[in-house]
Formats: structure tokens, sequence, C-alpha cells
């Protein structure tokens, strides 16, 4: 009989010493199956009471009917105290709406959009409609029409990324290298007086280095109307360069060959960061003129080509690429910087 007491007072005790550590539901429901569930210790006290003799079975029910009393009260307790511990801890975590928020980092506008964005702006406040075109373009448009056929050697200059798909055929497709198709596309579809300002993506197969990129944004010009000169390309040049680089600047045209116009230009702008003439300066190199776009007047053939009178009709285009002159703009010194996609980079500007 002793033996049987002893042995539920040492159950009882160590399953109330368990149950204080049980931490959450899970272990609270382990302890119970392992001391009151149909296999458990106490419970096998109980079913042993049968065998005991009439007065001893007496007095060992007594005792493991309160054990049992006692470990189901604990049970309860235990539960009770997890339950609110779970409770404080939710409420602790709680959001607080007095607090402030956290700040959200605002997006802006790519660098090389900005500066498209203000070089159309001055286009288009001087008189030229912003259009687009295919960046998917025909052989034709891209290189026939401006007056490069196959075999020409100035197709060098611009090799290209081209299509297996033929159309019709015979004319193969590529990725268009500058915005120039568009000069015909819109000259085949409109009468002069045109003024139109092309901006776009092209592309080049070509090695990669700070400063060449195989994608590039390009805004074209072409101008067309009676009486049309040398003069109206520059001013209309010089005018972009002071509303772009600030007032006083100048402009300066050097002698240059493109397949599409006669006379060729390179056009190069004068040195903003510097007088001119200082070898330190980190946006001209000491040269004093930026290089900023190719021009020149419209070849004959192509306004003749387009349906134009060329005794009547005469014209300019000019071919910039926005990453250069964002480049300038912005004092930036590797291309790739641009479609690198480092916000370290881009956040600056
Ligand atoms: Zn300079």
């Amino acid at each position: 009989m002793t033996s049987t007491t002893d042995r539920i007072a040492e159950i009882e005790r160590d399953a109330l010493a368990a149950l204080a550590s049980a931490e959450d539901d899970a272990s609270i429901e382990a302890w119970r199956t392992r001391v009151l569930g149909r296999s458990g210790e106490l419970t096998g006290v109980l079913r042993g009471i049968g065998g005991l003799e009439a007065e001893e079975r007496k007095a060992v029910g007594a005792e493991a009917n309160r054990a049992k009393q006692v470990l189901e009260a604990a049970l309860e307790a235990r539960r009770e105290a997890v339950r609110r511990a779970a409770l404080a801890s939710a409420e602790a975590d709680a959001l607080d709406v007095t607090l402030p928020g956290r700040p959200v980092g605002i997006g802006r506008l790519h660098p090389v959009t900005q500066v498209r964005r203000k070089i159309l702006d001055v286009f288009e406040r001087l008189g030229f409609q912003v259009i687009e075109g295919p960046e998917v373009e025909l052989d034709e448009y891209n290189f026939g029409a401006l007056r490069i056929p196959e075999h020409h050697p100035a197709r060098d200059m611009w090799d290209t990324f081209w299509f297996d798909e033929e159309v019709d055929g015979k004319t193969p497709l590529l990725l268009r290298t500058h915005t120039s198709p568009m000069q015909i596309r819109h000259m085949q579809s409109h009468e002069p007086p045109i003024r139109v300002a092309v901006p776009g993506k092209c592309y080049r197969y070509e090695a990669t280095d700070a400063t060449h990129e195989w994608m590039l944004e390009q805004v074209e010009l072409l101008a067309i109307d009676e009486g049309i000169s040398m003069a109206n390309l520059k001013g209309t040049l010089e005018e972009w360069a002071r509303q772009m680089f600030g007032p006083g600047r100048k402009v300066m045209l050097r002698n240059s060959y493109f397949p599409f116009v006669e006379p060729g230009v390179e056009v190069a702008v004068d040195c903003f960061a510097c007088p001119g003439d200082d070898p330190a300066c980190s946006v001209c190199r000491g040269s004093g003129w930026l290089e900023m776009m190719g021009a020149g007047m419209v070849h004959p053939e192509i306004i003749e080509a387009a349906g134009y009178d060329p005794e009547r009709y005469t014209g300019f285009a000019a071919g910039m690429g926005v990453e250069r002159v964002a480049m300038v703009m912005l004092g930036v010194s590797d291309i790739r910087d641009f479609h690198a996609n480092d916000p370290r980079f881009l956040a600056q500007f």
C-alpha cells in the first residue's frame, strides 16, 4: 500500500514540475497525454486498483483520485496562463498608429528619359512635331532609301542585328541602327513643309565600352521646306544648344560624311564647364568643344525619291545620341552606367 501511494505522490510531483515548464498549447497537450491520457501514468495506477485488497483499494483509490483532481486543476490553470501570456505578447506587437510612418522611396524618371524630354521640349518650342517609328525596320528604310545600298562601305558604320524572316522574299528585317528611317517614312506620307523630331531606341552590333553601347537612344531632326539652308540648320542647333546648356553657347560645324546628306557636318557645342582651354576640364578634356551630333542638308536624291521637287524644296537633318548628350549634361563618364540598373547611380539624377 505504501509503495503505491508513494508512486502516486511521485507521479504528482514530477507531473506538476513538468507542467510548469510547458510554454505552449502543444507541450501542454503532450503533458496531458503522458500523465492523464488513456495510457497515462496516473491512469495506469487507477487501472491497477482493481487488483488490490479491499482496504488498500479504498485508500489508494482516494489518493489517486485526489492526485487526479490536483493535476486536472493544474492543467486548466496552466492552459489559462499560457493563453494570457500569448495575448499579452500579441498586444505588445500590435500596430501603434501613433508612430510616424516609414518613408516610401519615391521613384523618378531615368536620367536618359529626363534628358530626352528636355531635348524634345526645346525642339517642340522651335516648331518641330514629335513622331515615332518602328524599332524593327526594313533594310530598305534603314539603309537603301538613305543611299546606303548593299555592299556600300558605309554600312560598316552601322553594323546591326538581323532577323531571319524576310518580307516578300527579299527584304530582310533588322533592328534599326538610327532613327533616320523615319525621314523616309514621314516624307512618303507627308507633303512639305515638314518639321519633325523623332526620338527612339536604336541598336548597334558592337563591343561595348565606356562610350559605346549596343542599344542607344537617338533624336532625329528633319526639316523640309522652300529655301531651307545651312543657316537654318546652324540657327536651329544654336538655339537648341543655348536652351540646353545655357545662353551664349556656340555651335561649330565641321565637315563630315553621311550618305544621306550633302554636305554633311559634325556638330560640336563649346564647353559650358570651362573657358575652353582648361586641360583639366572633365567635360571637354581641354578641347573646348563637345561633339554632339551628325547633321547636314538632306541629299537632293532623297528629296526627289520622296516625290518632292528638289529644285523647289531643300531641307536639313540631324541626329544625336541622347546618352551622349546626357553624359555631357550630367557628368557621366561611362555610358554603360545608364542601363546597369544600379540604384546608387540612378538616384543621383
Ligand atoms: Zn571644358
